[in-house]
């Protein structure tokens, strides 16, 4: 007798609080579609105090993995069997894998920022002095990827000086053979001079998400060796994008991330390579649609 097709789909899906915002459904289910995969990627909206009996659901109810969104990243390192090293140097958790009965954690977010800096913008990060603004969850799995890929200095920016400090510290632990410093984040001339020494500038805060948002950076300091780096995806081009192209300075949004961040977990979930290409338009449809 044929097996049941839907008793065989694998699950996958995205942990976070909120999670209607998320375009990470649209994004795999069209790579599952595109490979013939019998897979799902659903979206679980996980209030906080269930965190532990969602992880714990996983393995009783057969699913493959799951992505894990804010607010859960740090809270589920200490929910999980086994964690990847970087993830350990991360201090956060994207993505779980059910192996064999067990949980194990990983971050993807660095690897698909590098990924997407390597491969959009040819852009090799060795000896590369990078300025970062903000020490979240973003900036930690971003400034521990440069670091591992021998960015000459990072440079943090975060407006609570002892979120930087903790960062820049936690890397050069854990990456001894790195150069971190760091600076409260607010306009003058230490944000310039490092700005201006920097091939690299990365936001990794959250300002820019509103069109409404300030600059964090004095735009007159960028110029042509500058390549300018937005971990948002939504808008393509944050006020800070923009005022840097104006300034012909090269630069890259947060898509490629999202992207190859994604891609690394589909790999990490089924074995197989990401069609990267059929990832991306399915994101840029979805974008457009919900604009
Ligand atoms: P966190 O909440 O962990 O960190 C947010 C950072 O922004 C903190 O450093 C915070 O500083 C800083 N910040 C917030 N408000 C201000 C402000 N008014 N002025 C200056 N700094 C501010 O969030 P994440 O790191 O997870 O996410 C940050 C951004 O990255 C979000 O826009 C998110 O959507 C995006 N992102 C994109 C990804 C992609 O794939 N493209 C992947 C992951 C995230 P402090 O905490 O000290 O107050």
């Amino acid at each position: 007798m044929k097996g049941n097709k839907n008793s065989l789909t694998q699950l996958v899906g995205l942990f976070g609080h909120p999670v209607e915002h998320s375009f990470s459904p649209e994004m795999h289910e069209a790579v599952f579609k595109y490979l013939g995969l019998n897979y799902r990627y659903l979206l679980f909206d996980i209030f906080p105090q269930n965190l532990k009996k969602a992880l714990d659901s996983l393995v009783p109810l057969g699913f493959r993995g799951v992505n894990i969104s804010l607010p859960h990243k740090k809270r589920t390192l200490a929910f999980l069997d086994k964690i990847s090293d970087k993830a350990k140097l991360i201090g956060a958790i994207n993505t779980v894998v059910v192996d064999r009965g067990k949980l194990v954690g990983y971050n993807t977010d660095g690897m698909g920022f590098a990924a997407s800096l390597q491969k959009d913008a040819r852009v090799n990060l060795k000896q590369k002095k990078v300025v970062i603004l903000g020490a979240g969850g973003a900036a930690h799995s971003i400034a521990t990827e440069l670091a591992l890929a021998k960015a000459g200095k990072i440079s943090i920016f975060n407006i609570l000086l002892y979120e930087a400090k903790d960062l820049a510290i936690r890397i050069k632990r854990y990456v001894p053979h790195s150069i971190t410093e760091f600076f409260l984040l607010k306009p003058g001339a230490i944000l310039d001079e490092k700005i201006r020494e920097a091939d690299i500038i990365v936001n990794a805060t959250s300002v820019g998400l509103n069109p409404a948002d300030p600059l964090l950076i004095n735009p007159d300091v960028l110029g042509k060796k500058h390549l300018v780096c937005d971990v948002i995806y939504n808008p393509s081009k944050t006020k800070l994008l923009a005022a840097a192209q104006k300034r012909k300075a090269k630069t890259l949004n947060g898509l490629g991330m999202l992207i190859h961040q994604g891609a690394i977990s589909f790999e990490l979930w089924t074995g197989r390579k990401a069609p990267v290409k059929i990832m991306k338009a399915a994101l840029e449809k979805v974008i457009k649609k919900r604009k």
